[in-house]
């Protein structure tokens, strides 16, 4: 295929039917991922659902690879999930160390949530006013602290700000700290190369794969020290950590599809898709900065796509995309404060196109948040 990345992203998926700036919550699928999902749900049909799923082996396998290449870490320390929050949970209720976990103050709220429902105790690491981490406080307070978990989000649900992975991890190692990292919207869109002591995502965001897939990576000293909960491991028949972990039915045509979905994402070239969800992101900052009644939250140069808006005028984010949907087709996402409980103090509007937007569909949004206020 010939033309820029951005129409190359483009042309490889079905027309979209308005302006999709919703790649934070769920990006379209391309042909490939679509088809390969169906052939599989196909194939099931044909020869048997477990005979199929041997047979998908080698794509499956690919698929972990490249979650592999672009985590730091090997093939063989990666399983399938349902999700994020999914890995999450699997990994909590598996920790046998103390449970007591650091995270930003601005942690995405179903984590949090999660960490309460395992029995950990959470505190805050340290950050500016923008909400980014204080790496050189945030060194000094986990080696005065030492939780059992250092859980790192670097880039958010509620707020397009990227954390300092690399700088974390680094200080991770140096305390011999577990560096859990939630890279639901950071895969695929952030460089997560930093060989964590875990690391986990979804789907269907930045990868654009389907939805009901995610993926949990562990590096091989961190699983031994997980003691999963079920299923048991009988001397008879060993298990090892990672397959009690993926143990379970899954949706294989999903996993498919995903695979297909990360295999396309590496082939277009992970720094090429960075550096333009980067320019993407500018690009919307730049053109949203003039809209009244709404602030921009992110530095205009922050490297993501991810843009969010504060009204300023009283205008609802919830009525807003409903609006937006129903009579301009313009698909974003109301935010609540429940995605960042400790740091969202009103809901927001996020716009999270992916590489594909035009100038043309950035000035159509603005023009309709405009008219949003009066429509
Ligand atoms: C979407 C999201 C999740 C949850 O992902 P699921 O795959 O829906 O479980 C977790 N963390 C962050 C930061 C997210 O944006």
């Amino acid at each position: 295929m010939t033309g820029t990345l951005a129409e190359r992203w483009r042309a490889a998926r079905p027309k979209p039917a308005g302006v999709h700036l919703d790649s934070g919550a769920c990006s379209r699928q391309g042909f490939a991922a679509i088809d390969a999902a169906a052939q599989h749900a196909r194939h099931e049909a044909e020869v048997g659902g477990y005979v199929a799923l041997e047979a998908a082996a080698p794509v499956l396998d690919a698929g972990r690879a490249a979650v592999a290449a672009l985590t730091g870490l090997a093939p063989t320390d990666v399983i399938f999930t349902t999700g994020a929050n999914h890995a999450l949970d699997l990994l909590l209720a598996s920790w046998d160390g103390d449970r007591s976990v650091a995270c930003l103050v601005g942690e995405y709220g179903p984590n949090l949530a999660l960490m309460a429902a395992n029995g950990f105790r959470v505190s805050p690491l340290p950050v500016d006013e923008h909400g980014r981490l204080d790496i050189d406080a945030a060194a000094e307070v986990l080696a005065r602290e030492r939780p059992g978990l250092v859980h790192l989000t670097p880039l958010g649900s509620h707020r397009g700000l990227a954390q300092p992975l690399r700088p974390l991890a680094e200080v991770c190692r140096d305390l011999g700290l577990p560096l859990v990292v939630d890279a639901a919207q950071a895969l695929g869109h952030l460089d997560c190369t930093v060989a964590p002591h875990a690391i986990y995502s979804s789907s269907r965001k930045w990868l654009a794969g389907p939805r009901g897939v995610g993926v949990l990576a562990l590096h091989p000293d961190f699983a031994a020290m997980l003691r999963p909960r079920f299923p048991p491991s009988e001397p008879s028949a060993p298990l090892t950590v990672l397959q009690q972990l993926a143990h379970g039915e899954s949706n294989a045509a999903a996993r498919v599809g995903f695979s297909v979905a990360i295999g396309e994402h590496l082939a277009t070239g992970d720094e090429d898709v960075r550096a333009r969800l980067a320019e993407v992101g500018r690009l919307t900052r730049e053109v949203m900065a003039d809209v009244a009644g709404w602030r921009v939250v992110e530095p205009v140069d922050e490297p993501t796509a991810i843009t969010t808006l504060v009204p300023t005028d009283g205008a609802d984010p919830h009525r807003v995309r409903a609006w937006l949907i129903d009579e301009r087709r313009i698909v974003t996402t109301a935010c609540d404060a429940r995605r960042a409980p400790h740091e969202l103090t009103v809901p927001v509007l996020r716009l999270s196109p992916h590489v594909d937007v035009t100038p043309d569909e950035l000035e159509l949004t603005a023009a309709a948040l405009s008219d949003a206020a009066t429509g």
